[in-house]
């Protein structure tokens, strides 16, 4: 089958060999035998046993990427592939778009609901902010390379035509209209330095706490993760008492944080005792090792692998589990194979007969719980999604089984090499 090449060994994803037939209802029944073969409609887990076993992968749909479109058809293909966690803006309407897209896969095939995770942060950070230019002072002969260089297609821009439809022929020639999408752009900040005439600005935000703990008390969502700078922990508490006991029926509580060096370790223990009083669920370091870069290629996975493997081994950090992020992609496996950290079992060994096999492991056995994946898991399946809106103009990709068909094989390409889905044979 074309699903026989996602092997755990691989450190690149194969592209799918996939012959597509005419017919809508067989390419469905396509994507429901790839999921069933596969054993992820057999699952009974739940996130926390990836997370204890060391298989737990996340999709990250951006702090800041808010096209609910692309979020919802996102949110459909990687529960199907058999994500532990969805993370994404927290933004109602951005939540309600992860639970239609999980929704509307669980109609496809019965698999196991992702955890809805939203993230905040306490300060000024990468993550949270847009990018902002007037395209009326572009000059008329840039070649635009902003918009070349966006990952997120979140730039667009044409020539200004006058209200008869034509072109302007005076000196408004070439003036661009257009600009920055704000719901596209997620803040990677990749377009700044490459405007030759200084134009790009950013707007950096705070996620309001009042806000976030009204959207907290909403029962569909499972997880919140905090995004802080690392360096200090006065923004960090004042969050956290901020959020009041709209946390306490949450299932996960993720810090999401960058490698500071030698004041890592004293850091997280501090934060650490911010929480531990009112801290009833489970907790979770995020490794922020390269932010935004996962689609960049080979070379971005390696600062989060050697931040993993520094805290690993770290006898002197608090309780939680570890999780990789900024800069994972198709080689982070393989990275953390190169270091003894990754000792995920397959899908057949971690469940017999249906029933986990986990349930003696403490939350600690696993030395790396899993791996969130942003910019790469969106680019290797939103290309397809573009390829599908251009051919067809259609939001939502079910309808377009062909598409669907593609887009989780590129998603379980990514996700099987965290998970080692077993091979039909
Ligand atoms: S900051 Fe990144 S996502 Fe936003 S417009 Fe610039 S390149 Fe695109
Ligand atoms: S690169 Fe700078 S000047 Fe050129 S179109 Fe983009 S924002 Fe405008």
């Amino acid at each position: 089958m074309a699903w026989s090449c996602f092997s755990c060994t691989a450190s690149i994803p194969p592209q799918p060999r996939v012959n597509f037939r005419p017919s809508s209802q067989k390419c469905l029944q396509d994507v429901r035998n790839m999921v069933t073969s596969l054993g992820i409609h057999s699952i009974r887990s739940s996130p926390v046993d990836s997370l204890r076993n060391g298989n737990w992968v996340k999709l990250i749909c951006g702090a800041s990427f808010e096209d609910v479109v692309d979020i919802r058809n996102l949110s459909l293909v990687y529960t199907l592939a058999g994500v532990d966690c969805i993370d994404c803006a927290a933004d109602e309407s951005v939540v309600n778009a992860v639970n239609q897209g999980i929704k509307a896969a669980r109609d496809i095939v019965e698999v196991g609901r992702p955890w809805v995770m939203i993230s905040v942060n306490d300060d000024e950070d990468l993550h949270f902010r847009k990018a902002e230019f007037d395209p009326a002072d572009c000059p008329q002969d840039c070649s635009r390379p902003c918009e070349i260089v966006c990952p997120a297609n979140a730039i667009s821009l044409e020539e200004e035509k006058s209200s008869a439809g034509h072109l302007w022929n005076n000196n408004e020639e070439g003036k661009k209209q257009g600009g920055v999408l704000t719901e596209r752009c997620y803040g990677c900040g990749r377009c700044i330095p490459v405007c030759p005439y200084d134009k790009i600005r950013v707007h950096t935000y705070v996620r309001d706490a009042a806000a976030t703990s009204e959207l907290l008390r909403r029962e569909e969502i499972d997880a919140l993760e905090i995004h802080t700078s690392g360096r200090q922990t006065l923004h960090f508490r004042s969050l956290w008492e901020g959020l009041g006991d709209t946390i306490h029926h949450l299932r996960l509580v993720a810090v999401s944080f960058p490698d500071v060096g030698d004041s890592t370790i004293s850091t997280m223990n501090a934060m650490y005792s911010i929480m531990e009083p009112r801290l009833r669920c489970f907790n979770l370091w995020q490794l922020d090792g390269r932010p935004m870069s996962g689609d960049i290629g080979r070379g971005a996975t390696r600062e989060s692998v050697a931040f993993a493997v520094r805290l690993a081994a770290a006898s002197d950090r608090p309780r939680g589990f570890l999780q990789l992020a900024g800069g994972t992609n198709a080689h982070t496996v393989a990275g953390l194979k190169k270091h003894g950290l990754f000792q995920t079992k397959s899908v057949s060994e971690n469940f017999k007969d249906g029933q986990s096999m986990v349930g003696s492991l403490g939350p600690l056995d696993a030395p790396i719980g899993g791996i969130a994946y942003g910019g790469y898991a969106r680019k290797v399946v939103g290309r397809i999604l573009s390829a599908m809106q251009s051919q067809h103009g259609l939001t939502c990709i079910e309808e377009s089984p062909d598409y669907l068909f593609k887009a989780l094989a590129e998603a379980l390409a990514l996700v099987g090499t965290v998970k080692c889905y077993d091979v039909p044979s």
